[in-house]
């Protein structure tokens, strides 16, 4: 590596292209590489991809070298960590890729599937291979390998969808959360899925419903929605622009005996047409995808933060809540709370911040990677 590569050494596992001083010629497709620092002392061992602006990632410190037999320790102390933290519920990630010193690969269980997600190259054809049997012994009823991140195309892979071990199931599976049962389709494409990093905001959410007509926008599946009508929301209506999603909420409000009325509309447009019919609402719920889907994104998607919430502060009564999260990695904290106090500043909206909340305890966060501390979640009251 070049001189001056600090984030690397002290733990971050990314080295991108431009951070060598040498490379070899003929670097392979997933093969493990040894990194140098500038004097030439040896950092770790990682796997590479010639194709990716992240050259190698780092999977081992010093000398000891990356084999099935670490893979499997880190897989272990992955479970591990999650039996102790999240004992009351068995769907739930179990590897958090980068946060769990397993670079690009997630793993998630849903009704007693192992669904993998691997994101790069390094994930698919190096961690995949050695953790196979460990990851099929958590699934008993069969690996789905669901490549559907479009992330990959960064690493040169396209979509994968399919079986790896065991049957397909025969519909959507059961998913629980909180008391909240949700159906995926775990063949079927993203818009069927499930996000569990909001599962303790859900709950919170769902803890301040009681009574109150609550607005989910970006509303997915229903994560938020139906946390809130069983929460005992008076009325919940939910936005989001795809009917594939819609109709997914549709049948999850119908398996939970809920009743949500879904609107399929852009949230931009919804909520300007509410506010202008002096619509309110005693609770909004915004979750939208990441609006930086990079660093050089940040100007614009700090904009769009300050106007959807600036949209929803005005849908808001004295005493309303607002709950608005980011989940963009390239969107810090600092950043979010600063768009959001922007837009009640021009919304004149004042009022409490109940909570500032992050992912769920199987989205750890590392403290030598920024990126994993992604998901900002604020909880506000206005007076
Ligand atoms: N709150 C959800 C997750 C939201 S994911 C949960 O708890 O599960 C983001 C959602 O925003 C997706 O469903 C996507 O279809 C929707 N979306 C993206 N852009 C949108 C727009 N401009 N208007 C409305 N919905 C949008």
């Amino acid at each position: 590596m070049r001189q001056g590569q600090h984030r690397v050494l002290q733990g971050h596992p990314w080295v991108f292209q431009g951070e060598f001083q040498d490379l070899p010629e003929d670097m392979a497709p997933g093969e493990i590489v040894q990194v140098a620092d500038a004097r030439g002392r040896l950092v770790g061992s990682g796997y590479a991809n010639p194709a990716s602006s992240i050259l190698v990632r780092i999977l081992t410190r010093g000398d000891r070298e990356p084999d099935q037999e670490w893979a499997q320790e880190r897989l272990r102390a992955a479970v591990a960590m999650r039996r102790q933290d999240l004992t009351d519920t068995a769907d739930m990630r179990l590897v958090h890729a980068e946060a769990d010193g397993l670079p690009g690969l997630v793993l998630e269980r849903m009704a007693g599937y192992a669904v993998v997600s691997p994101d790069t190259l390094g994930a698919q054809e190096v961690l995949l291979p050695w953790l196979f049997d460990d990851i099929k012994a958590l699934g008993p009823e069969g690996v789905v390998l669901r490549a559907v991140s479009p992330s990959r195309q960064h690493e040169g892979l396209g979509l994968e969808l399919r079986m790896l071990a065991g049957d397909p199931p025969k519909g959507p599976v059961e998913v629980h959360e909180e008391g909240v049962v949700y159906l995926v389709d775990l063949l079927g494409g993203q818009k069927t899925g499930h996000y569990f990093d909001q599962r303790r905001n859900r709950a919170r959410v769902g803890a301040l419903s009681a009574g109150r007509r609550v607005l989910d926008v970006f509303s997915y599946t229903g994560g938020f929605a139906l946390h809130a009508a069983l929460g005992g929301a008076s009325h919940v209506t939910a936005i989001d622009s795809s009917r594939e999603a819609l109709s997914a909420l549709s049948r999850n409000a119908e398996r939970n005996a809920a009743s949500i009325e879904a609107r399929e509309e852009n949230a931009f447009d919804a909520l300007r047409a509410l506010s202008q019919a002096r619509e309110r609402f005693d609770m909004v719920v915004l979750d939208p995808p990441p609006f930086a889907r990079g660093r050089g994104h940040l100007p614009a998607a700090l904009r769009a933060y300050k106007e959807v919430n600036l949209r929803a502060m005005r849908l808001l009564p004295r005493g309303g809540i607002l709950c608005t999260a980011s989940c963009s990695h390239a969107v810090s904290g600092d950043d979010f709370l600063g768009a959001v106090r922007a837009a009640a500043a021009d919304a004149g909206f004042s009022g409490r911040i109940l909570g500032a909340y992050g992912a769920d305890g199987d989205h750890p966060v590392r403290v030598e990677i920024p990126e994993t501390d992604y998901l900002h979640c604020l909880m506000l009251e206005k007076e």
